[in-house]
C-alpha cells in the first residue's frame, strides 16, 4: 500500500476509540494470594484459584480495588457505589477455568476523560468506562520443538480496561492520548506502562466517515499493537485499507484484525464476536463490590497532582512554554528534579535549559534513572549557583558538569581541583585583550574601518588566550571600551 493518508483525509474523517488494558502493580493477584510477578520461571506464582480447581473460591484483592479506584478518580470518572463481577466464558489453553472474571454490565467507573496537549493545543478525550478484570495465562510456543506450553503466572493478574469514546481523529492524536493516559498511571504508580512487555496493552478501533456525515462508519478492531510506533502505523494502515475498500464500492466488514509489525500490515483474525457468545453471567462466588461515598471522597482528596495539572502549573509558576512544561513533566522524578532546582536557584529559565540540554542528554529512562543519578538536584543547584555567582561561565559549567558525572564529586571540589573557575578579574582580562590587539594589527585596522563583524573574532581570540575562562560579559565590556578608544 503505497498510498498516503493525505488522500484518505480529502474525502473521509477517521474516527478512533482505544481500549487499553493496564496491569496493576499489586503485590498479589486480583482473585488469589499468589504473587503478581513478571519474567519469572513459568508456573511459579500460581494458586489453585488461578487454575480453577474445584472448590477454590476467588477473593477480591483490596489493593487492586484501591489502585483501580484511584486511577478512575484521576481520570475524572464517576465511581459506581455498586459494581458486579461476571464470568466471561471462552475456551483457550491459557484459561483453565473456562471463563475470565470481569466486570461487564455494571463496571465500577463510568465517563471521565484524559486531557493533554497536542501541538500546543489542549484536547480532552472522553472515556466510556473502566472496569476491573483478571488477566489470563500465556501460551508459549516453541516452534523449533513443535510444542506449545502454558504459563499461568499471569493468570489472575489484575487488569483495568479503560475504554475511550470514539473521540480520536488522527493517528497523532491516538498516540498522544495513549501517552497521556500512560503518564497518569505512572504518576499514580499503579502500572509499569510498558507496551513492549505487555503490562499496558492497546486495541484500536478504527472507522471512516465521509466529511459532513453524522453517522459513524463500521469499525474494525486492531489487536497486537505493542508500541506507540505500531499504534500509529497500524491505524494509518487501517485507514488506507478501509479507504480502498470504500472507494472500490465495497463496504467495511466489522471484524478483529491482528497487526503484524514485521510485515507492516494487518490480517483478519475473526469476525467480531458478539457479547452473547461469551455467555456472560454474574460471578456467583463474589459479592457485588460496594464502594462507600466516604471511602471514595477520601481517596479523591488524597489524590496526588496529575501530569496535566503539574504541566499547567509549570507553565504558570515557572513561565515555561507548553513544550518545555511537557518535557519537564515527562515523569514525576524529572518534574521533582526540575522543581527543586528552579526553586533553589530562582532561575526558571537557566534551570530548564541546563536540565534539558545537559541532564536529559545523559538520562536514558526518565522514570527510573533519577533515583541513582548524580548530580542529583542538590548537586546541580550548587553547580548552577556557581554560574549565578560569576565563578563559572555557562561553558565552564558544562565542563564541570561532565566531571561531576564521571567523578561523582561536588562542583566546588572540581572547580578548585581543576582550576576551572572563570577569570573575572579586570587586570587579567585587560592583559589578554592587550596581547590580542598587539598580535592582530591588520584585523584591528579593518575593524576600525567599519568591519564590525570582526568584533567576534577579537572576543574569540581573547577567550582563547584566557583558555576559555574569561567572564564573557565583563570581557565583552572591557573589549568594547578598549576598541573604541
Ligand atoms: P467491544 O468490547 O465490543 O470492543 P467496547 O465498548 O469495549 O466494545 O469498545 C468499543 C470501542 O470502540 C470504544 O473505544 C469506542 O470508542 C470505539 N468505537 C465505537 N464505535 C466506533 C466507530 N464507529 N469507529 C471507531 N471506534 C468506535
Ligand atoms: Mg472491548
Amino acid at each position: 500500500m503505497s498510498m498516503s493518508l493525505e488522500t484518505v483525509l480529502k474525502t473521509y474523517e477517521p474516527v478512533m476509540g482505544l481500549e487499553v488494558h493496564a496491569q496493576l502493580k499489586t503485590k498479589t493477584k486480583i482473585m488469589s494470594g499468589a504473587t503478581n510477578i513478571f519474567g519469572e520461571a513459568p508456573n511459579t506464582a500460581v494458586s489453585t484459584i488461578d487454575t480453577g480447581m474445584p472448590g477454590a473460591l476467588p477473593v477480591l484483592n483490596r489493593e487492586a480495588v484501591t489502585m483501580a479506584v484511584k486511577t478512575a478518580l484521576a481520570l475524572e470518572c464517576e465511581i459506581q457505589p455498586v459494581s458486579v463481577f461476571s464470568r466471561k466464558h471462552y475456551f483457550y489453553p491459557d484459561l483453565p477455568k473456562g471463563y475470565q472474571i470481569s466486570q461487564y454490565d455494571r463496571p465500577y467507573a463510568l465517563n471521565g476523560g484524559v486531557t493533554f496537549y497536542l501541538n500546543g493545543e489542549k484536547r480532552r478525550i472522553g472515556l466510556i468506562r473502566i472496569h476491573m478484570e483478571e488477566d489470563a495465562g500465556k501460551n508459549l510456543h516453541f516452534d523449533d520443538r513443535g510444542i506449545s506450553l502454558v504459563d499461568l503466572n499471569r493468570s489472575s493478574v489484575p487488569l483495568i480496561e479503560i475504554v475511550s469514546q470514539p473521540d480520536l481523529r488522527s493517528p497523532d492524536e491516538a498516540v498522544a492520548y495513549l501517552k497521556a493516559l500512560r503518564l497518569v498511571l505512572r504518576y499514580l504508580d499503579v502500572c509499569e506502562g510498558n507496551l513492549e512487555e505487555g503490562n499496558f496493552r492497546c486495541d484500536a478501533n478504527v472507522s471512516l466517515r465521509r466529511h459532513g456525515a453524522s453517522k459513524f462508519g463500521t469499525r474494525v478492531e486492531l489487536k497486537n499493537i505493542n508500541s506507540f510506533r505500531n499504534l500509529e502505523r497500524a491505524v494509518t494502515f487501517e485507514m488506507i485499507r478501509q479507504y480502498q475498500v470504500l472507494e472500490s464500492g465495497g463496504s467495511v466488514v466489522q471484524e478483529t484484525r491482528l497487526w503484524d509489525a514485521s510485515q507492516n500490515q494487518s490480517h483478519s483474525m475473526r469476525s467480531k464476536e458478539e457479547a452473547a457468545d461469551y455467555r456472560y453471567m454474574p460471578e456467583p462466588d463474589l459479592l457485588p463490590l460496594q464502594l462507600s461515598n466516604q471511602t471514595v471522597s477520601k481517596m479523591k482528596a488524597d489524590l496526588p497532582e496529575r501530569p496535566i495539572e503539574k504541566m499547567e502549573r509549570f507553565i504558570k509558576d515557572y513561565h515555561r512554554t507548553p513544550y518545555d512544561a511537557e518535557v519537564l513533566t515527562a515523569s514525576k522524578a524529572l518534574a521533582d528534579y526540575y522543581e527543586d532546582v528552579a526553586k533553589a536557584t530562582g532561575d526558571d529559565q537557566l534551570s530548564s535549559t541546563f536540565i534539558q540540554t545537559n541532564v536529559l542528554a545523559k538520562i536514558a529512562n526518565v522514570e527510573t534513572d533519577f533515583a541513582t543519578f548524580y548530580p542529583d538536584s542538590k548537586a546541580l543547584i550548587d553547580l548552577l549557583k556557581l554560574i549565578q555567582g560569576g565563578t563559572l561561565s555557562l561553558n565552564l559549567a558544562k565542563e564541570v558538569f561532565e566531571h561531576m558525572l564521571e567523578s561523582k564529586q561536588s562542583a566546588e571540589k572540581i572547580v578548585s581541583e581543576k582550576g576551572l573557575s572563570q577569570v573575572s578579574d579586570d587586570k587579567a582580562l585587560l592583559a589578554a585583550i592587550e596581547e590580542v590587539i598587539q598580535g592582530n594589527p591588520r584585523q584591528l585596522a579593518e575593524l576600525k574601518s567599519g568591519k564590525d563583524k570582526l568584533f567576534g573574532f577579537f572576543m574569540g581570540q581573547c577567550q582563547k588566550a584566557l583558555k576559555g575562562k574569561g567572564h564573557p560579559a565583563r570581557l565583552k565590556e572591557l573589549l568594547e571600551q578598549k576598541l573604541k578608544s
